[in-house]
């Protein structure tokens, strides 16, 4: 059977410059950008410093204003106010910054004076295959606050001469009680413990972990009762690197959904001065179904769009906010899996995304007859064709996987209700949710095309 076209058989002039550029920017920020707060930070600093103002501090919007808006940390919009004023609705893309990981419990640290060690309870965040998170070296990112209300940063493991740590799995010799598991249960969750330490001070009771909480306090400042109020998370350690002889992929942890967050920051940043106001999401939780304070489903969109009729247009009636949301368009930037070489079953391969064929666009997530996902309406994705054929996109169409074989949602439920124009549309992702994910540098520029030719149409 003959390949599904790729985008390496259709570039000519400088694309290939172009997806080098891409990918090379796109290693930088996997390598600062592990969590949700550091992507924030990240953004953040980019914006600011190409002259973006917190919408908060600015009295009056008007058509060319940059503005961001920052939501505890976690959550984040920037934004372009177009020729057209919101006359014709806002050109949202909307990814997610959280990606799976294993987060430290309230209590974390614990001695096992039997096998002497401490170590460090973990609760796994998002949906994982537990049994791939051990034998990986992990490192620690993430917030610790104080009483006095000091934020302590995070961040141990990346610099090459920082330790690591790791959650061994069990010998191969001795593992006939890991036999009869089913492949989910190999490693069960109270199982994700993660060594801390090894080594004992002189105290009497406890001094492996008496050792390790003195170099905590010594060297980061941070006491035992700190960690429970923190935001402390294991994630694999180490850069993404290119993948592949050929160098075509991007081999790295965290593909979903900063493949998106990335390729879309970038095409807002080298979008200019946009016909339509322009605005790019990132938004936290969405690995745990977007609850929460810094999730899709808070009211973050409705606060921005309020805003900004009101500093554009000088009031921001419910009714305003209402139809501003109505007329709107988004694209729902998260990843989708690529056809599995091995797993081929999985999938149904007629329907199923490729690496290196482009940006997959989903009509609809969910899983069985469609449950729980969001559906985008035949027009806007025949819209969406008409645009990115425009812009000389490459694009494949695709669903997740066999229709009863499993499922999934992104953020686009949460701009359906506002009765919003939403298609979801990301990059194919192989081995999506483990420690490393594989993507390819052609989807990768892909992405960022078809997220400008949005923004722009
Ligand atoms: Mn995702
Ligand atoms: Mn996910």
């Amino acid at each position: 059977m003959s390949h599904t076209k790729t985008i390496w058989e259709k570039i000519n002039g400088d694309d290939g410059k172009e997806i080098e550029s891409v990918s090379n920017g796109y290693l930088d920020f996997l390598e600062k950008a592990k969590t949700e707060a550091e992507a924030v930070d990240f953004f953040v600093e980019k914006l600011t410093s190409a002259g973006f103002k917190d919408i908060e501090t600015l009295e009056k919007l008007t058509p060319g204003t940059k503005f961001y808006y920052n939501h505890i940390g976690r959550t984040l919009a920037a934004g372009v106010i177009g020729r057209n004023g919101v006359g014709n609705g806002l050109y949202i893309v909307a990814s997610h910054i959280d990606s799976p990981r294993l987060d430290l419990k309230p209590r974390p640290v614990y001695e096992d004076s039997e096998t002497n060690t401490v170590l460090l309870k973990t609760q796994y965040y998002g949906g994982v295959k537990k049994y791939q998170w051990v034998n990986h070296p992990l490192a620690l990112h993430g917030r610790v606050f104080t009483r006095e209300g000091k934020c302590i940063k995070i961040r141990i493991g990346e610099d090459p001469s920082d330790p690591v740590f790791l959650i061994p799995d069990l010998l191969p010799h001795i593992s006939k009680l890991q036999k009869d598991r089913k492949l989910f249960e190999g490693i069960e969750a109270e199982e994700l413990n993660a060594i801390f330490g090894s080594k004992p001070d002189d105290s009497k009771e406890d001094p492996f972990k008496n050792n390790i909480l003195k170099i905590l306090k010594e060297k980061y400042g941070v006491e035992e009762e700190d960690l429970s109020s923190a935001e402390l998370s294991l994630v694999p350690a180490g850069k993404a690197r290119s993948g592949g002889l050929d160098s075509s992929m991007v081999i790295g942890y965290g593909h979903d959904d900063k493949a998106s967050a990335y390729t879309s920051f970038r095409a807002f940043m080298d979008m200019g001065q946009p016909d339509d106001t322009a605005l790019v999401l990132f938004f936290d939780k969405e690995e745990i179904g977007s609850q929460g304070t810094s999730g899709s489903q808070s009211n973050f969109l409705e606060y921005v769009a309020s805003m900004i009729l009101k500093k554009l247009n000088g009031k921001s009636e419910h009714l305003d906010l209402l139809s501003l949301l109505r007329k709107s368009k988004v694209i729902s930037s998260d990843v989708d899996a690529a056809m599995d070489p091995s797993f081929k079953s999985a999938h149904d391969t007629h329907n199923a995304g490729r690496l290196g064929s482009g940006i997959i666009v989903a009509k609809y997530s969910g899983y069985g007859g469609k449950f729980e996902g969001s559906e985008a309406p035949a027009e806007f994705v025949a819209y969406i064709r008409s645009i990115f054929q425009k812009y000389n996109v490459s694009y494949q169409f695709g669903t997740l996987g066999k229709v009863d074989e499993g499922g999934g949602g992104t953020v686009a439920q949460d701009f359906a209700r506002h009765g919003m124009n939403v298609v979801d549309a990301g990059a194919p992702v192989l081995g999506m949710h483990a420690p490393f994910e594989i993507v390819s540098k052609a989807d990768l520029w892909s992405c960022y095309k078809a997220y400008h030719a949005f923004m722009l149409h």
